[in-house]
């Protein structure tokens, strides 16, 4: 293949990639759907991938759905998938508390009700979920009950984040609990140039208030890839990641040893990867893709052909 990054996706080029790799793994905001909506063209593409005998994944860092909330909302918008395909953040969480940690014990949650789920899933219980503003004295956040049996703290998205769980997250740190976050994404852009603070935001402040770093699991750390790959027999070497994020999925494509393509329906730009290419700096090469392309779209006309 072309020996050169960042580079235009077309003609023969797309057949010569989709021959050369045997999974596909594809973030899913800003590249096959947009919000509800599915990027017009995308089904098509993860379908023929999978009629013509491609692997096909899904890696996202939103731990706001279970798999089984993913698949569900795949197979509304059209895209023949399964449960077992979907890699989000709250299942791999859990798989990393379990089988990585081998946590044995209960998890102070700071997330999403999906998250409870997917902890539950696996076997591991958890104490947290929902809104906690209990009233009182300075004095007396200190002392808030813990939960003795709570061994991990884990923090995720969470529409219910408050002081005091801030604080309970802190009180279980101080005492040395394990410290797990699903993602840094710190900003979730929406359309129009509007965005929202993402689940890094919450992390960093539990970060601070800690003075410790929590282990991530999502991307760009390698750990969803390795979850993928011990689940279904992946070769990294023939294995493409689709993103529209540079600092996420495409780092994590580059961490992991495979190929990179970006799309341009998310959050990126050629520009912005051009930046980094032409830095200079070796620790931003890894934000260069191999490729890229308007919208995966652009791979149709080669699976069709
Ligand atoms: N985290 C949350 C809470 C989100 O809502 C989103 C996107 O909607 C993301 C992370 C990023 O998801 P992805 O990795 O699929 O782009
Ligand atoms: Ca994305």
């Amino acid at each position: 293949m072309s020996g050169s990054k960042c580079t235009r996706l077309s003609g023969a080029l797309v057949k010569q990639l989709l021959d050369s790799v045997d999974s596909v793994l594809f973030d899913c905001d800003g590249v096959i759907w947009r919000g509800d909506q599915a990027i017009p063209g995308a089904p098509q593409v993860v379908n023929l991938l999978k009629e013509k005998g491609k692997k096909v994944f899904f890696v996202t860092n939103n731990s706001t759905k279970t798999r089984k909330m993913y698949a569900d909302k795949m197979s509304t918008l059209g895209f023949n998938v399964t449960e077992e395909e979907v890699f989000g953040t709250a299942y791999c969480s859990a798989m990393y508390l379990k089988t990585v940690c081998k946590l044995d014990g209960k998890v102070y949650l700071i997330g999403s009700n999906a998250l409870k789920q997917e902890l539950e899933a696996v076997g591991i219980q958890q104490t947290g979920v929902g809104p906690d503003h209990v009233a009182g004295k300075q004095a007396d956040w200190a002392n808030v009950p813990l939960d003795p049996e709570v061994k991990a703290v884990l923090v995720g998205f969470d529409e219910h984040f408050s002081y005091m769980k801030l604080n309970r997250a802190l009180q279980y740190l101080i005492q040395g609990r394990l410290f797990v976050g699903t993602n840094s994404d710190t900003r979730l852009p929406l359309e129009g140039g509007k965005a929202v603070p993402g689940t890094g935001c919450l992390l960093q402040a539990v970060e601070t208030a800690a003075q410790r770093k929590a282990e991530t699991v999502g991307k760009p750390n390698h750990y969803m890839f390795d979850c993928v790959a011990s689940q279904f027999s992946v070769d990294s070497e023939r294995c493409l990641m689709v993103g529209d994020r540079l600092d996420t999925d495409i780092l994590f494509g580059s961490n992991c040893g495979l190929k990179t393509l970006l799309t341009l329906t998310g959050v990126s730009t050629v520009a912005d990867a051009e930046a980094h290419q032409k830095s200079g700096c070796a620790d931003r090469q890894g934000m260069v893709p191999d490729y890229y392309v308007e919208s995966i779209a652009d791979l149709l006309p080669a699976l069709q052909g």
